[in-house]
């Protein structure tokens, strides 16, 4: 009658959400005095830390970039919030995303992730500290966390086991002056404004079936690939430095699965060539012939040695004949282990000929995602078009036996 609307934010509630399927908001009110209400665990603890945050504390794991975390609150960790402080500034002086990049490679200002590594005393091994990326300078620039403001409800889990998807930001729950700012209000809402106009280049990918195979050869990093017509794949971590060896490394996208198209074309050859697989028999065959000979000369040396316990032979004669049978023995073994190696080689193939029967039923055989993943581990990148291929299965074009 009074158009009332009541929301609980412990429970969860809200009359306007469950108008229709309710007994009314005297009825809810009543059910959440007595607790009959129902509530699960996971619901518990999310009132238990809103409540908690409320208070000022912070009780998650992890904090921003730009905070530490001290006896269950935010505090400022000064040389990350100066680097913060420093991206705004940029931003107000109408600096863009790439110009922001610039500037914090030429200061040698280390990445968060590398911050956070470098603090933790953990090693990592990558080629450069100093590239940031342009969505960690966006979240950044609209993380209204360093204004003091503590965002919760950001993500929701709909079903137990799943990932988490964002909400929408009038679902989140915004806690004021939760921490100490590092960016003033007014300075953040000139950003947000401006923030409008950046763009960021769609960093979606149009599948292609090289997807997260190719990397550069002298940093290790994936290579970028282009939106055009005729997409090109190129280092971005060298894009601010002439002087690393990948700087304008590129590759045209046809280019390279041409090349990869061919290399996996002739590793099918070598694993359809049946010749290997038709020994399996022989093979084996052979394998169990020299375990029993080596099993005879075991039984040689085992009488060798009774007779010499028992007197019936010298020291002397007891080395030199066991001398004699180990000289024997070596090269049936070392003939035992070659045969052993190309029985393993033989029945790997055997296997792998039954697995590449099902993938290549099509034709004519084109380049296709199957054909890359199961062949295809990660495809290294040199200049020249020289490229280097670690393969998942036995390389068949190496080291032919
Ligand atoms: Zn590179």
């Amino acid at each position: 009658m009074y158009h009332v609307r009541f929301i609980s934010v412990t429970e969860n509630y809200d009359s306007d959400k469950t108008k229709n399927n309710t007994g009314g908001i005297p009825v809810t009110i009543q059910f959440l005095k007595n607790e009959y209400y129902s509530r699960d665990l996971s619901q518990k603890s999310k009132s238990a830390k809103y409540s908690k945050m409320q208070k000022g504390e912070y009780i998650q794991k992890n904090c921003y970039y730009g905070y530490k975390k001290e006896e269950n609150t935010l505090k400022i960790d000064e040389p990350a919030a100066n680097t913060v402080r420093l991206i705004f500034l940029l931003a107000l002086q109408g600096y863009n995303y790439t110009q922001i990049i610039k500037e914090l490679y030429n200061r040698k200002i280390v990445t968060p992730e590398r911050y956070k590594k470098e603090k933790r005393r953990q090693k990592i091994a990558l080629y450069s500290p100093y590239i940031w990326s342009a969505t960690t300078i966006k979240n950044i620039l609209s993380n209204e966390q360093y204004i003091g403001t503590y965002v919760m409800r950001k993500t929701v889990i709909k079903e137990l086991g799943e990932k988490s998807t964002k909400r929408e930001e009038k679902d989140w729950i915004k806690i004021p002056n939760h921490h100490e700012a590092i960016i003033e209000k007014e300075v953040f809402k000139q950003i947000q404004k401006q923030l409008f106009h950046f763009k960021i280049k769609d960093t979606k990918q149009r599948e292609y079936f090289l997807k997260g195979k190719i990397y550069c050869g002298y940093c290790s990093h994936t290579m970028q690939r282009s939106r055009h017509k005729y997409p090109i794949l190129s280092c971005r971590h060298s894009e601010v430095d002439t002087s690393f060896p990948c700087y304008h490394l590129k590759i045209a996208e046809k280019e390279i699965e041409e090349i990869v198209f061919q290399m996996i074309l002739k590793q099918i050859n070598m694993i359809k060539d049946t010749k290997q697989t038709s020994n399996i028999e022989i093979q084996t065959k052979q394998k169990v012939e020299l375990q029993n000979q080596i099993q005879f000369y075991h039984k040689k040396k085992e009488i060798l040695y009774e007779q010499y316990i028992k007197g019936k032979l010298t020291e002397e004669q007891f080395i030199k004949i066991n001398l004699e049978l180990t000289k024997e023995l070596e090269p049936i073994q070392n003939k035992l282990e070659e045969i052993d190696f190309q029985l393993k080689y033989s029945k790997n193939k055997n296997t792998l000929q039954n697995q590449v029967k099902d993938i290549i039923k099509d034709t004519p055989l084109l380049l296709n995602k199957e054909l890359v993943n199961f062949f295809i581990d990660k495809i290294y990148i040199f200049k020249e078009n020289h490229i280097e291929v670690k393969w998942k299965i036995k390389d068949f074009l190496q080291k032919r036996q």
